[in-house]
């Protein structure tokens, strides 16, 4: 391992414009669940109960959903940033990130300390609670209140429509500025490194495709297999936060030597 992250640190500093992805894996290490590893949100609920349309369709498929969004909620509400995250904050303090596309709804980025104009969150974040029909928007915090008081499936102050966690489900539209940039970036990086993501998620997994298609290099960081590694230049397998912070002393390391 040591020596392709000493590789990928020689990446990173040869490189101007940085794109990270991230996915699931990242955050395990903060003790938030993934989807598909053992003992993820798969093992737990069924995929089904996620679809924009059941929540649409009725009272009890929102209350159900309310149930188990809570769950999640209260996994990731005090959760931490682990080594992962402060690692891809410092690139953002090196001036080396142009930006950080997340698909994860956790918040962590900016506990980390990257500034929100570099992060884009492609499945929205678990942070917010935004009404279906005028679009308000309210702090999650307030609205689990009222879920935890009784009120099972809320509803928005203002108009009256459905109140829904702030995140992308399946059949929901992805949002247009944040995809649209998204893709932009990565066809212009020069390096496109990826974390903790199975990459099986459509559009998201494109992005490492877009990327290498336009002359990027491409590093994956992942415990397990994913969809894209027959196209990376570099594969790190291990734990997110460990192989993180193991580049990131390199960078520091090589950047001290050849001051
Ligand atoms: P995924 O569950 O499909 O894949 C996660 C990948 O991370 C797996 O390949 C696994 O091998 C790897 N992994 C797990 N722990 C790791 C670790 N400590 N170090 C390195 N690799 C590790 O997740 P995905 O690709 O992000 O896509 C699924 C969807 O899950 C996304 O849409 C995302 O919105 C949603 N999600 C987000 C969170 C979160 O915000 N933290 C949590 C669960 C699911």
């Amino acid at each position: 391992m040591e020596d392709r992250t000493g590789d990928v640190a020689r990446l990173i500093l040869d490189s101007k414009k940085i794109v990270v992805f991230v996915g699931a894996g990242l955050s395990t290490e903060s003790g938030i669940p993934d989807f598909r590893s053992p003992g993820g949100v798969w093992d737990k609920y069924d995929p089904e109960d996620f679809y924009f349309q059941n929540f649409l369709s009725s009272e009890s498929s929102r209350e159900k959903y309310w149930q188990m969004a809570t769950e999640m909620y209260d996994a990731m509400k005090d959760a931490r940033p682990n080594a992962g995250h402060i690692a891809i904050a410092e690139l953002e303090k090196l001036g080396k990130l142009d930006c950080l596309i997340t698909q994860n709804i956790d918040g962590l980025h900016s506990k980390a300390g990257n500034s929100e104009e570099k992060v884009l969150e492609l499945h929205g974040t678990a942070m917010h609670v935004a009404c279906l029909t005028c679009q308000k928007r309210y702090e999650r915090a307030s609205i689990q209140e009222r879920v935890s008081s009784g009120d099972k499936a809320p509803r928005c102050d203002s108009c009256g429509g459905l109140l829904k966690p702030a995140t992308i489900s399946f059949g929901q539209s992805m949002p247009e500025r944040e995809t649209a940039e998204a893709y932009r970036r990565s066809a212009a990086c020069d390096l496109f490194i990826v974390i903790g993501s199975s990459l099986v998620v459509h559009p998201a997994a494109q992005m490492p495709v877009v990327a290498k298609r336009a002359g990027a290099k491409l590093v994956i960081v992942n415990r397990d297999e994913t969809a894209c590694d027959d196209i990376a230049d570099i594969i790190v397998n291990g734990q997110a936060g460990q192989v993180m912070e193991a580049i990131l002393e390199s960078v520091r390391r090589i950047k001290d030597r050849e001051a």
